[in-house]
């Protein structure tokens, strides 16, 4: 095979990701697992029978239309309406992804030329890392710093330069649980007007938001032609299995998005997208109750775990609490996670894998409160032995 690496230079050092690599070491030492993000209770019953209805009634078992199910579609448009007053065709303005995940990947790909630069708020969701790299682009870190995590906009200013052609945006982010304010993401808008930029903004836990209220960028002025919005079914309607995401953005960012997507997967979860279309049109109460438990579970975490004696950060929004772990007498992040599952049975995610400079998150820590509140708690209790 001669000595050339088989692993192409764009994704050299991008191995396992992280959330496969702690999900196996959970399973491995029986550990309950705040690492990765999924919750350990399905989404609503109603739900899940409408996906059983669809495989039984043969629909969405071949291929569905590239660009998703027309209910699907109309439900995503519907839902951008109903939420966040913004009014999307859904022939020509919606795309159903594999989850957010191919979505941020699609787009990316369809939109970015080699040796683009990409703006993205670090700590990143680690897709984002290997989808600019395989689009031969540039990835420029704004970094969140820690206590607030919230974006120097001065900073980003002195970052755009004649090369940048997009901003990737997550807000709610993962993993500090930032939601951006208002005045945020209005200054981040004129910037991107100004410098005419594209924006491809990760909105995934649009719905997880507490004592906050989440603003979709592609709301603001002037930027509805350059955003491309990604959500997912995963998180709001707790399926993360069934990987059904969609985006939203004027006709011709669905298709440049649309052009990629249709050589990733082609098309996906033909049944799923039934059932999906069904949970978009839940009544508010269904997002109100998702919103109450999981705040309740964040708060049980948050006690926890500063009783545990972390420094906890208190997230705004997502499923996730940023923790630094030096009050423990601990420095390095990923030695710590690695560790924990032996020390006390308990798998969490270490930040510093989501940064380009390691040592910005050397001492973080994400747990996930997506859980049971038995399961937070006996969690807490094993963290207590540390
Ligand atoms: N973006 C962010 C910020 C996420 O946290 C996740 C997954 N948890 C995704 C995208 C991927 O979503 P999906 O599972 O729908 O592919
Ligand atoms: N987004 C989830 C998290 O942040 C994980 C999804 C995945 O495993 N790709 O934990």
């Amino acid at each position: 095979m001669g000595t050339r690496p088989l692993l192409n230079r764009r994704l050299a050092g991008m191995g396992t990701t992280i959330f496969a690599e702690m999900s196996a070491l959970a399973t491995a030492t029986g550990s309950i697992n705040l690492g990765q993000g999924f919750p350990d209770t399905d989404g609503p019953e109603e739900i899940r029978e409408a996906a059983v209805r669809a495989l039984r009634g043969g629909r969405g078992n071949q291929y569905p239309p590239g660009p998703g199910i027309p209910e699907l579609r109309t439900a995503v448009a519907e839902h951008q309406q109903r939420f966040h007053g913004l009014t999307y065709d859904p022939d020509t303005e919606v795309l159903v992804t594999a989850g957010a995940t191919e979505a941020i990947a699609a787009a990316l790909l369809g939109l970015l030329e080699p040796g683009d630069e990409v703006i993205a708020l670090e700590p990143f969701y680690d897709s984002y890392a290997a989808c600019i790299a395989m689009a031969g682009a540039t990835r420029v870190p704004l970094t969140l710093r820690a206590p607030h995590f919230r974006p120097d906009l001065d900073e980003l200013r002195a970052l755009i330069t004649p090369r940048t052609r997009l901003l990737l945006i997550n807000t709610p982010h993962n993993p500090t649980g930032t939601v951006l304010t208002a005045e945020e993401l209005a200054a981040i808008a004129a910037l991107a007007v100004e410098h005419d930029l594209l924006v491809v903004t990760d909105e995934v836990y649009e719905h997880l938001v507490f004592g906050t209220t989440h603003h979709p960028l592609a709301a603001l002025p002037g930027m509805r032609e350059r955003t491309v919005t990604i959500s997912s079914a995963g998180k709001t309607f707790s399926f993360t299995g069934w990987k059904v995401g969609w985006v939203t953005g004027s006709p011709a960012l669905v298709s440049a998005v649309r052009t990629a997507k249709q050589y990733l997967t082609y098309v996906s979860a033909g049944p799923f997208q039934y059932a999906v279309a069904e949970a978009l049109r839940l009544p508010d109460s269904y997002f109100d109750t998702l919103r109450t438990d999981l705040l309740r579970k964040r708060d049980l975490l948050l006690d926890g775990l500063t009783a545990a004696g972390f420094r906890a950060f208190t997230p705004e929004g997502t499923y996730f609490i940023t923790t630094d772990i030096t009050p423990l007498g601990e420095k390095d992040g990923i030695e710590f996670c690695r560790a924990l599952p032996e020390r006390c049975g308990v798998v969490a995610i270490p930040n510093a894998v989501f940064y380009d400079d390691p040592d910005a998150g050397r001492s973080q820590v994400r747990f996930a409160f997506c859980k049971k509140d038995e399961v937070l708690a006996e969690a807490v209790t094993r963290l207590r032995r540390l």
